[in-house]
C-alpha cells in the first residue's frame, strides 16, 4: 500500500486530496500542527476523518517533519501547508514567510537529511505572477509577486526547483490558479459572497461589503485540481505545471453569478468598502493549462458557474440547518 503524507490536511485542498488518495487505496498520513483548537470540519464534511492517520508536526519545525518522514517513509509528500490568505499576508508578513516560504525549505531539508526516497509536490501559486508580465500566464511567464504571500510562494517554488536540480529530487511544483469549493475558507472572496448570499436569503444579513470588484481571477473547482497534484507525481520525470481553467472572470461577475443562483440582483446587496482594498493588487490572473493537458492529460471538468452554484447551495443548506427558515425572507 502506498503511503502519502499531506501537510495542510485540514485545509480545503488537503481535504479533497485526502479523499482522492483514499479512493486510490493510499494510506494517508495527515500532519497536524499543535493548536489550541484544531478544526477537522472539512474532513468530517467529506466523512473521511476516521480513515486518516494524524501525526503531530508543523512546517516551521523541521525536527517534527524529520521525525515523521523517518518513521513513516512516505512514498509521496504533498506540501499544502501555508498561511494561504493574501489579505492577511500584509498583517503577518513574517509568519507568512516562515510558514509559506521557509516551511518548504524545512520540508526539503527534512527529506534530504532523512534520505527518504519520496516524491514531493509543492503547492505553488498563480500569485507568483502577481503584476502579470503576459496577458495569459504559463510555465515560462516571468514572475512578479505583489504580496508577502506571493514572495514567500516564489521562494518555495525556486527552492523546489533548486532541490530538483541540485540533488535530483523528484519534486514538482504545481502553479495552481485560484480554486474554490464549498470547503473554501470564508476569508476568500467567492466563499465570502456565497455565504453572504445564503445569509441574505435567510434574512440574517442585508449587505455584503467587498473591496476591488474589478479584479479578475481564473477560478476553478478544488475537487478537480487535486487530481492534477497526484498526476504530477505519477510521471516519469518531475516537472512544473500551470493548473488553471483558461478563463478569467471579474469579482463583479462572480457576485452576479452567485446572486443569480437565488434570483437576486447583486447590485442591491454588494457594497464597496475602501478598507478592503489591498496595498498592492493583483488585477488579473489567467492561466494557460496546455502543458498540463498535453503531458498529464488533465483539464478542468467543472465550470465556474457550476462551482459557484455548488457553493451557494452548500451555504444555503448550512445556514438553513443552523438557523432554520425565517418568516418574510426570500425563498432559496
Ligand atoms: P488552506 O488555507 O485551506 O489550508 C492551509 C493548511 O495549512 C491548513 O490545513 C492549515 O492548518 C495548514 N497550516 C497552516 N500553518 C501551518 C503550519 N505552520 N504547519 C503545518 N500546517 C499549517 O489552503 P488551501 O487548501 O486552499 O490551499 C492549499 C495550498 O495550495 C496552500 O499552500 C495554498 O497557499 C496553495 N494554493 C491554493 C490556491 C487556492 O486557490 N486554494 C491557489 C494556489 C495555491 P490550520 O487550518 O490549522 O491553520
Ligand atoms: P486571492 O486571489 O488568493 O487573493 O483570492 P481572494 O479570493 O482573497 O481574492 C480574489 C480577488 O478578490 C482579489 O483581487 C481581491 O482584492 C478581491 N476582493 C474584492 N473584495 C474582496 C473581499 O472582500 N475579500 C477578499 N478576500 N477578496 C476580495
Amino acid at each position: 500500500m502506498k503511503t502519502a503524507l499531506i501537510t495542510g490536511i485540514t485545509g480545503q485542498d488537503g481535504a479533497y486530496l485526502a479523499e482522492f488518495l483514499l479512493k486510490k487505496g493510499y494510506h494517508v498520513l495527515g500532519m497536524l500542527p499543535q493548536r489550541s483548537s484544531t478544526s477537522l470540519w472539512r474532513l468530517d464534511d467529506l466523512g473521511i476523518t476516521e480513515q486518516i492517520r494524524f501525526v503531530p508536526g508543523d512546517v516551521t519545525d523541521i525536527s517534527s517533519m524529520l521525525k515523521i518522514i523517518k518513521q513513516y517513509k512516505p512514498g509521496e509528500i504533498y506540501n499544502l501547508a501555508a498561511q494561504s490568505f493574501v489579505g492577511s499576508a500584509w498583517q503577518q508578513p513574517i509568519l507568512t514567510c516562515n510558514v509559506t516560504g521557509m516551511g518548504v525549505l524545512n520540508l526539503l531539508e527534512a527529506v534530504r537529511l532523512s534520505q527518504c526516497d519520496c516524491k514531493i509536490y509543492q503547492a505553488s501559486s498563480s500569485e507568483m505572477f502577481g503584476f502579470v508580465q503576459q496577458p495569459v500566464q504559463d510555465e515560462r511567464t516571468p514572475f512578479y509577486p505583489r504580496s508577502p504571500y506571493g514572495v514567500a510562494k516564489l521562494f518555495g517554488h525556486w527552492m523546489t526547483v533548486n532541490y530538483r536540480e541540485s540533488y535530483g529530487f523528484f519534486a514538482c511544483s504545481g502553479i495552481l490558479f485560484n480554486h474554490e469549493s464549498p470547503l473554501r475558507s470564508l476569508h476568500f472572496v467567492t466563499r465570502k459572497v456565497t455565504h453572504a448570499v445564503a445569509r441574505i436569503v435567510h434574512g440574517l444579513q442585508s449587505k455584503v461589503k467587498l473591496g476591488n470588484l474589478d479584479a479578475s481571477r481564473d477560478w476553478g473547482f478544488a475537487g478537480d485540481y487535486v487530481e492534477a497534484m497526484w498526476l504530477m507525481l505519477q510521471q516519469d520525470k518531475p516537472d512544473d505545471f500551470v493548473i488553471a481553467t483558461g478563463r478569467a472572470v471579474s469579482v463583479r461577475h462572480m457576485c452576479q453569478t452567485a446572486f443569480d443562483c437565488v434570483g437576486l440582483d447583486y447590485s442591491d446587496y454588494v457594497e464597496t468598502d475602501p478598507t478592503l482594498f489591498r496595498p498592492a493588487e493583483v488585477d488579473t490572473l489567467l492561466g494557460d493549462p496546455s502543458k498540463a493537458k498535453k503531458i498529464l492529460g488533465w483539464e478542468a471538468k467543472t465550470s465556474f458557474e457550476e462551482t459557484i452554484r455548488m457553493m451557494v447551495e452548500a451555504d444555503l443548506k448550512r445556514v438553513r440547518e443552523q438557523f432554520g427558515p425565517k418568516k418574510g425572507t426570500h425563498a432559496p
